[in-house]
């Protein structure tokens, strides 16, 4: 099945891409919650953290994160980052992806 994420890693499918290196891409999520809401997801297909074999893949997914936070100019006033998780989660996309969000106040309220 055609995978949206791995579309968007190949190019097949437009995006506005923030970053990429061998393991990790980063593109601007099509319907912005907020001012920075930029995804990072692996190129690899990993369906979702439940999968994931080495959670040092996280910690560079954190990495990019975090330099795009200064990149937008967010890292001072914060942000948060988001991984969901399985149908409770509220994951929609089988391509696992972490959320940066930013540039304005974010509610505590985590739904
Ligand atoms: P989830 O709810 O799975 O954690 O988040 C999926 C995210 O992917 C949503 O915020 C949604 O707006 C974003 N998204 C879905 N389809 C596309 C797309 O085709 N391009 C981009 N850039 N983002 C997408
Ligand atoms: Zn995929």
């Amino acid at each position: 099945m055609a995978c949206i994420f791995c579309q968007i890693v190949s190019g097949e499918v437009a995006s506005e891409i923030m970053y990429r290196d061998d393991e990790v891409v980063a593109f601007r999520d099509i319907e912005a919650r907020a001012p920075t809401h930029i995804l990072i997801v692996p190129r690899k297909h990993v369906s979702s953290l439940a999968e994931v074999a080495d959670e040092g893949l996280i910690g560079r997914m954190v990495k990019v994160a975090k330099e795009l936070a200064k990149q937008e100019g967010i890292a001072e006033r914060g942000y948060r980052l988001v991984i969901n998780c399985g149908r409770d989660g509220g994951q929609v996309i089988s391509h696992l992806h972490m959320h940066l969000l930013g540039g304005r106040h974010l509610s505590a309220n985590m739904g």
